[in-house]
C-alpha cells in the first residue's frame, strides 16, 4: 500500500518433494519474484538459471527474482544482518561495522549462518563458529577462512556474539542454544536473529550481563526490503514496513 503496488505477498507451503514442480508453476501465475526460507534455501539453489556473486558466495538464497521467464537466485540476508547491526545503539559496534580484528562467535551452521559468517568475514572480523553437528561447523569454517570449535573454553570475551540457530523460537522462548553464561562466556553484543519473541532468553540474559542486545527484526526488515527493492526497482518504505511488523527494532 505504502509505495501503491498492484500486487500481493502470500505465503506458499510447498513439500518437500514438490519444489521442483512447483517453481515453473508459480512463474505461469505471474509471479515476479519469491523469498524462500527454512528449509529451502540450499534445496532450492540447483532449480534456478543464474546466481548473483552474494548468494553464490554464501551458498544459500532467500530471494528469487523472476525476470524474462528466468529465476535468479539472490541472498539479502547478509545485507540485512548488517543492516540491523549498523542500526544497532552500540556506537562502536555501529561505527566500526565489525571492523578488522574485532572477534565474533557465530552460533549455528544453517542456511542463516552461512550469510552472517559471510558478512562477517568480508568486514574482517575473525569468526568463530559452534554449531550443534559438528561437521557443519567445521565445513562452513572451512569454506569462509574462519575457526570451528567444539567447545568454549570458560570465561572467554568476543566483539559480538550471533545466535544464528533456530533455539529460543517460540513454542521454545524459555531455551538458549548454549549455556554461556554458566560458562562466562560474555560479548560487548549478542545479536540474535531470532525474531519471533523480539526479547529471546538469549537477549534477556545479555541485557542483565551489561552487553547490548540486538533482536532480529530490523534485519527480517532489511532483508526485505532489499528484496523489495531488487523485484520492483523501488526503495522499499522502511518506516512502513517496521510499522506493520509492530514497530520496535
Ligand atoms: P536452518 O538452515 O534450518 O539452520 C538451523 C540451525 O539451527 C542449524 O545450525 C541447526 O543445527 C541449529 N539448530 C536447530 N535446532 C537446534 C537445537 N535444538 N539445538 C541446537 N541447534 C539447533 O535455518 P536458518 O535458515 O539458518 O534459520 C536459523 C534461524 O535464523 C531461524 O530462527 C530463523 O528464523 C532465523 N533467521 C532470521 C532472519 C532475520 O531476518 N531475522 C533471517 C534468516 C533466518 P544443526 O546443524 O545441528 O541441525
Amino acid at each position: 500500500r505504502a509505495l501503491q503496488l498492484d500486487g500481493e505477498y502470500t505465503a506458499i507451503a510447498i513439500a518437500p518433494d514438490a519444489l521442483r514442480a512447483t517453481l515453473p508453476d508459480l512463474i505461469a501465475q505471474g509471479y515476479r519474484g519469491l523469498n524462500v526460507t527454512i528449509p529451502y534455501k540450499q534445496a532450492v539453489m540447483p532449480l534456478l538459471d543464474e546466481l548473483s556473486d552474494a548468494a553464490r558466495a554464501i551458498g544459500a538464497v532467500n530471494t528469487i527474482v523472476v525476470s524474462d521467464g528466468k529465476l535468479i537466485g539472490h541472498n539479502t540476508d547478509a545485507m540485512g544482518f548488517m543492516r540491523g547491526l549498523e542500526a544497532s545503539g552500540d556506537a562502536e559496534i555501529r561505527h566500526s561495522a565489525l571492523g578488522t580484528q574485532h572477534s565474533a562467535l557465530v552460533l549455528g551452521a544453517g542456511g542463516a549462518a552461512r550469510a552472517v559468517v559471510y558478512a562477517l568475514i568480508q568486514a574482517g572480523a575473525r569468526v568463530t563458529i559452534w554449531n550443534r553437528t559438528r561437521d557443519r561447523a567445521i565445513q562452513l569454517a572451512r569454506e569462509f577462512d574462519a575457526r570451528a570449535i567444539d567447545d568454549l573454553p570458560r570465561d572467554t570475551t568476543f566483539d559480538l556474539i550471533v545466535n544464528s540457530t533456530a533455539v529460543g523460537m517460540t513454542p521454545h522462548s524459555d531455551e538458549t542454544p548454549l549455556p554461556l553464561r554458566a560458562r562466562g562466556i560474555t560479548a560487548r553484543a549478542v545479536y540474535d536473529l531470532v525474531y519471533n519473541p523480539r526479547e529471546t532468553m538469549l537477549l534477556r540474559e545479555a541485557r542483565a550481563d551489561g552487553a547490548q542486545p540486538i533482536g532480529g527484526i530490523e534485519m527480517l526488515v532489511q532483508q526485505g526490503a532489499e528484496a523489495l527493492h531488487l523485484w520492483t526497482g523501488r526503495d522499499a518504505p522502511v518506516d512502513a514496513m517496521r510499522a506493520a511488523i509492530g514497530g520496535d527494532r
